[in-house]
């Protein structure tokens, strides 16, 4: 049986950047990566963006060249699922009966496409965007594809509807809430986008349940809504978001569900292991202490930064604002901080301009700003968001003030 000083399960942005702090920080133990995906690390942002449209190739997405993990010694095993964790032996047994022998685990699994479980979930024509694999193979559909529905107003819904619209299809966006982004945005980005979205031809419904998928000769050929409506379509997006990856470490008796609960240093409450990503949840000081998962590369990157940084002898974790992005047509969307449980919004500019921020405050403190086109915004808000600060609502609202007088 092999052994390895650190074995890091998962090979996304969470697991790659840990093994590559690791060596950047002089650690000479032995490094061992297992993914269950046969890509060696790439970029997940673009699968729902320049990667969906055909923009960039794989080579162009991958987090660094193929020979680089080898050069720097860490042990790459692709296209293996662990599916048992022992946290007394420390070991983990993969799906193909491979046992590795562990000192410390690092767990970045990330989670997997959440599944429609509707009447006709099954159905071919119906596809997901997690993976490099879901976006080829629906790729691989297009040409014979005119009605697309995407199920789901988020964010890779949302930045899929753009693609696909832009690329000559009929697409209706089916939404349960009664407004896009309703989860991860206040109602002034949601309806900005809403008519960006129309203006560019996409058909949306809000408020509006499936109950089936419809289908003839195995294939999918409409969505069925709860009302009895049926949106016809030739393919079937699903962007429901995602189930995190934790039943082996779970099974093991780590503390969590939704997630896999991790302290300040993302130790879960099993000796010797980690976990990072989307698929840990941790304690945020950005959401008035609140447990949560966050998936955004930046948190997979700062996560595994906080465990690179605590196996190689440092006591602290340095935790930055949170920031995330969206792409969507000609309009940049930059967020910083978390919106989460926020009692106002000021809309800063004008949105009929295409440039402007959403301010949002909790208890009259700065938690948040979602800025479109407005990078100045997100690059000056981030210190109102990291010292909490309280302004005056018609100072924020005045967009022709830069928010770093603000901050003074
Ligand atoms: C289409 C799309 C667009 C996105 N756009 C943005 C964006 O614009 N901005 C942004 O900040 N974030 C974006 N995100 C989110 C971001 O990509 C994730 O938050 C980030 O990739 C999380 O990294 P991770 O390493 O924690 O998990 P993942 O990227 O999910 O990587 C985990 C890896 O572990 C593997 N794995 C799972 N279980 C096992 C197992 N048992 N054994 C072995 N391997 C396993 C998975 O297959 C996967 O390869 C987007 C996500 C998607 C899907």
């Amino acid at each position: 049986m092999q052994h390895s000083d650190i074995i890091i399960v998962g090979t996304g942005h969470a697991g790659a950047q840990t093994a590559l702090l690791l060596r950047q920080r002089h650690y000479a133990g032995s490094i061992l990566m297992l993914g269950e995906e046969a890509d060696p690390p790439y970029e997940r942002p673009p699968l729902s963006k320049d990667y969906l449209a055909g923009e960039k190739p794989l080579d162009r997405i991958l987090l660094r060249p193929v020979a680089f993990w080898a050069e720097r010694e860490v042990d790459l095993r692709l296209g293996r699922r662990v599916v048992v964790v022992d946290p007394i032996l420390r070991q983990i047994r993969t799906d193909n009966g491979e046992v590795y022998a562990y000192e410390t685990l690092v767990w970045a699994a990330g989670g997997h496409a959440r599944p429609l479980s509707c009447p006709g979930h099954d159905l071919a024509g119906i596809h997901m965007i997690r993976t490099r694999v879901d976006v080829d193979r629906l790729r691989a559909e297009l040409p014979g594809t005119d009605r697309v529905a995407v199920i789901g107003g988020g964010y890779v819904g949302l930045e899929a509807a753009a693609i696909l619209v832009k690329a000559g299809k009929q697409v209706t966006v089916i939404e349960a809430q009664d407004r896009v982004l309703a989860h991860v945005a206040g109602e002034p980005l949601s309806r900005f986008y809403e008519r960006e979205h129309r203006s560019h031809g996409v058909d949306l419904r809000l408020g509006a349940t499936v109950s089936g998928i419809v289908g003839r000769d195995g294939r999918a050929t409409a969505v069925k809504l709860s009302d009895g409506t049926e949106v016809p379509a030739d393919m079937v997006v699903v962007g429901i978001g995602i189930v995190p990856a934790v039943e082996p470490l779970l099974a093991a008796g780590a503390t969590g569900g939704n997630g896999i609960d991790v302290d300040g240093l993302c130790r879960t409450s099993l000796a010797g292991i980690h976990a990072i990503g989307d698929c840990a949840a941790q304690v945020s000081t950005y959401a008035d202490g609140t447990r949560l998962r966050i998936e955004s590369v930046q948190n997979a990157m700062e996560q595994a930064a906080i465990v690179g940084r605590h196996l190689t002898g440092a006591e602290e974790a340095v935790v930055g604002v949170p920031t995330f992005w969206s792409n969507q047509y000609d309009l940049r969307l930059q967020t910083v901080g978390l919106s989460l449980g926020h009692d106002r919004t000021i809309v800063r500019g004008r949105p009929t301009d295409r440039s402007f921020s959403v301010v949002y405050l909790r208890r009259g403190k700065v938690i948040a700003l979602d800025c479109v086109n407005a990078t100045r915004d997100f690059v000056q808000g981030k210190n109102l968001v990291a010292t909490g600060a309280r302004i005056a609502s018609d100072q924020l609202s005045d967009a022709t003030v830069p928010l770093k007088e603000l901050s003074a």
